[in-house]
Formats: structure tokens, C-alpha cells, sequence
């Protein structure tokens, strides 16, 4: 294995921060409408003319990976709605930069795909579940699924994956009430739970400071089930904070929206057409695919992307944290002028 490129010493952000993560955006389609996330009726989609195809994303991440990347995570809209994800994951497990590549997704398709990702050579799953109730899947998500998405979990044990992780987004009056059935169900399964806050992203157009559900509010509930609960030291450039339970299983919370974590944020966002984000909260993206269909040379894209980064001062979440007052972020008017600043977009 090559030995791990040195990030040459100028290139941090403005706040010290190297570039270590890519969340990678493979469509901004999705099977599913959560209210969080898609609470609308219709929506302006990236026209197909411009989605990279596997080459130009896998590309990407080559130069990415020059520049120090070694943690991708496959996301969108929903991944595997793209039906050759598979030939992506073998692409981007070619190069040994990657030391981690990972899906997010919400697995209503994962039962026949999951083995072939592990045969890709996919390292790790990530699948969004927000509820273990059909009914209320319905009426979070407008589809039937909620079956689907429990053979999907279980084709992904069955494939042999390590480091199952289940992500569950917690909003007042819908789910604060299944909390212990979840972590019970992770504990089941052999998953780490990740408590979610409900954040204020782009597209969550029916968002309020009221359904926030805290990491505070979260500790306090399961404490009065579970008794002492600590936190777990954990790597400071992880988004979840990570606790123990007296009986040893661990879970995570992200708590985004009421503890940012800006400071040490090493993420940044690739969408299905080639815009690069610094940032989740970013009103404006860096065009990578245009130099690329130009024909660039690997070296005009690392310059492109080191001078992108070195000039990057972001800290989105910690920004709204300060704000007096807080209202949804971008109106859905807005949204339909320009799609990019859908959280379906650039990726969770
Ligand atoms: N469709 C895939 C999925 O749901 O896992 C991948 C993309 S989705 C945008 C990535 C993650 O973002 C999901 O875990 C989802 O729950 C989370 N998410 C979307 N909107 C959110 C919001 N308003 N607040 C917190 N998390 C959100
Ligand atoms: Fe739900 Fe993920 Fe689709 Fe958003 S992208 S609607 S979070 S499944
Ligand atoms: Fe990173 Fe922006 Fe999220 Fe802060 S809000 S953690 S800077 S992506």
C-alpha cells in the first residue's frame, strides 16, 4: 500500500481544519419523502445531462484522495436508486487512499443489493431509520415500505458487513416516544444507534426550533430508563458523539443543531453533478464538473480544490446556533429556483 499522502502544511482551512471527508452525492432522486427532508409536493430535479457518470465521479475522488481524503461516504438523494452503484464502489475501492467507504441509505433497496456492494468491496452501511412502527413509517416517508427496509437491514447482516450503523432522526410528536424501542432493536441487530437532532438544512421546509428534540432532552430519557450513562471518548472529527450504557452497548448522537460541531468539521460535500460544498449550510458550491468535461489536468483540479479550501471559513451550524431567532432556512420558493440547496442534493 502507498504510504498515506502528507497534507503539505498550508493546506488547512481558515480554522485549521484539513480535508479528510467526502460525501459524495450519487442522485438527487429519491423513493422516499420524508417530512424532514422532502416535505413537498413536487420538485425541481438536476437535469440528467449533468450527473457525472461513474468515471467522472470516481475521478473526482481520485484527486480528492491526492489531496488527503480517506473517508468517502456514498449518499444523495437515495444511492441506490442509482442502479450502478455497485461499479462505482468497485471504481472508488481501487485506490488505497480509501481507507473507509461507506452508504448512507434508506434501505428500502438494500435486501437485493446488499450483497453485491459487499462483493464491490464496500466497507461499511449506514441505514436511515427513523421508526419500527409501519404506520408511522407511512406517515413519515408517504410509502408502504417499512418491510423493506427490515429485509434490507437484515440482508446486510446476512452479507457480512461490519460496523452497522442506524441513523434515526428525532422530531417532537413524532418519534421522541421510540427512543428505547430503537436502541433496544440496535442492540438486537448487532447496530450502533445515532440519535439525529432535527436540523434547519435546506429543504426541511416545515422545520421549528419547537420539534427539535436536544441531545439534552435525549440523555435525560434514556438515563431514566438505562441509569448512568457516560460518554465514550471518541475521535474528534466524528459528528456523533458517542455513550455508553452501564450494560456496555454504545450509541451516538449528532447533535447539530443545539451543540455544532463546526470547529472540527474535516467534511465536505460532492453533489450528483459535480458541485463541490464546503459546507451544508453553503449558499454557493464550486464547479468541478465544468473544468473536468474541459478536460482538465489533475493538476488544474487540485489547485481548484486546494484554493477552494484554504479560503474556506464555513461553520454553518454554529452560525444558526447564534442567531437569536431561528426559522426555516431556505424558503421552498427558493428551493425550486435552485435545487442545489436541498439537503436531497448535496447529501446528508
Ligand atoms: N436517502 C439516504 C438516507 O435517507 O439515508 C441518504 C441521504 S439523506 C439526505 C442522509 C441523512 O440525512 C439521513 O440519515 C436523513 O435522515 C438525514 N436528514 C435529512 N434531512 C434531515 C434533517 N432535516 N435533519 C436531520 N437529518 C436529516
Ligand atoms: Fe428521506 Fe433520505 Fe430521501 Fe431525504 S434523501 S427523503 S432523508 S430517504
Ligand atoms: Fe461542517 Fe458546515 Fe456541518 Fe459545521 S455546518 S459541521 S462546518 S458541514
Amino acid at each position: 500500500m502507498k504510504p498515506p499522502v502528507e497534507y503539505p502544511p498550508t493546506f488547512l482551512d481558515l480554522l485549521n481544519r484539513p480535508l479528510r471527508s467526502l460525501r459524495l452525492s450519487v442522485t438527487d432522486r429519491c423513493n422516499l419523502r420524508c417530512q424532514y427532508c422532502m416535505p413537498e409536493e413536487e420538485y425541481v430535479w438536476l437535469p440528467r445531462s449533468g450527473i457525472l457518470t461513474l468515471e467522472e465521479a470516481s475521478g473526482l475522488v481520485d484527486v480528492f484522495a491526492e489531496l488527503g481524503v480517506n473517508k468517502v461516504r456514498l449518499t444523495g438523494g437515495e444511492p441506490l436508486v442509482r442502479r450502478d452503484l455497485a461499479a462505482l464502489v468497485k471504481m472508488i475501492v481501487r485506490n488505497p487512499q480509501i481507507e473507509d467507504l461507506a452508504v448512507t441509505t434508506n434501505g428500502v433497496l438494500l435486501a437485493d443489493a446488499a450483497q453485491g456492494l459487499y462483493d464491490a468491496g464496500l466497507h461499511r452501511v449506514t441505514v436511515s431509520l427513523d421508526t419500527l412502527r409501519p404506520d408511522r413509517f407511512r406517515a413519515l416517508t408517504r410509502k408502504d415500505s417499512h418491510a423493506k427496509v427490515l429485509d434490507g437491514i437484515e440482508a446486510v447482516r446476512r452479507a457480512g458487513f461490519k460496523g452497522l450503523k442506524i441513523d434515526s432522526v428525532i422530531t417532537r410528536g413524532v418519534n421522541e416516544d421510540e427512543l428505547i424501542d430503537l436502541l433496544e432493536f440496535g442492540r438486537q441487530i448487532g447496530a450502533e444507534v445515532r440519535f439525529i437532532e432535527y436540523m434547519d438544512v435546506g429543504g426541511a421546509t416545515h422545520w421549528s426550533m419547537e420539534k427539535v428534540v436536544s441531545r439534552a432532552e435525549m440523555l435525560e430519557a434514556l438515563t431514566r430508563q438505562y441509569g448512568c450513562i457516560e460518554p465514550v471518548a471518541s475521535a474528534s472529527w466524528a459528528p456523533a458523539d458517542q455513550f455508553i450504557l452501564p450494560d456496555g452497548t454504545i450509541f451516538g448522537i449528532v447533535a447539530s443543531t443545539t451543540t455544532p460541531f463546526c470547529r472540527t468539521c474535516d467534511r465536505s460535500r460532492l453533489t450528483a453533478d459535480g458541485t463541490w460544498y464546503l459546507c451544508l449550510y453553503a449558499q454557493r458550491g464550486i464547479d468541478l464538473r465544468t473544468p473536468l468535461r474541459a478536460g482538465a489536468s489533475k493538476a488544474a483540479l487540485i489547485s481548484l480544490i486546494v484554493s477552494g479550501w484554504t479560503r474556506r471559513s464555513d461553520r454553518g451550524a454554529e452560525e444558526r446556533h447564534e442567531l437569536r431567532t431561528r426559522d426555516v432556512l431556505v424558503s421552498a420558493e427558493a428551493l425550486r429556483q435552485d435545487p442545489h440547496l436541498e439537503m436531497h442534493t448535496r447529501g446528508g
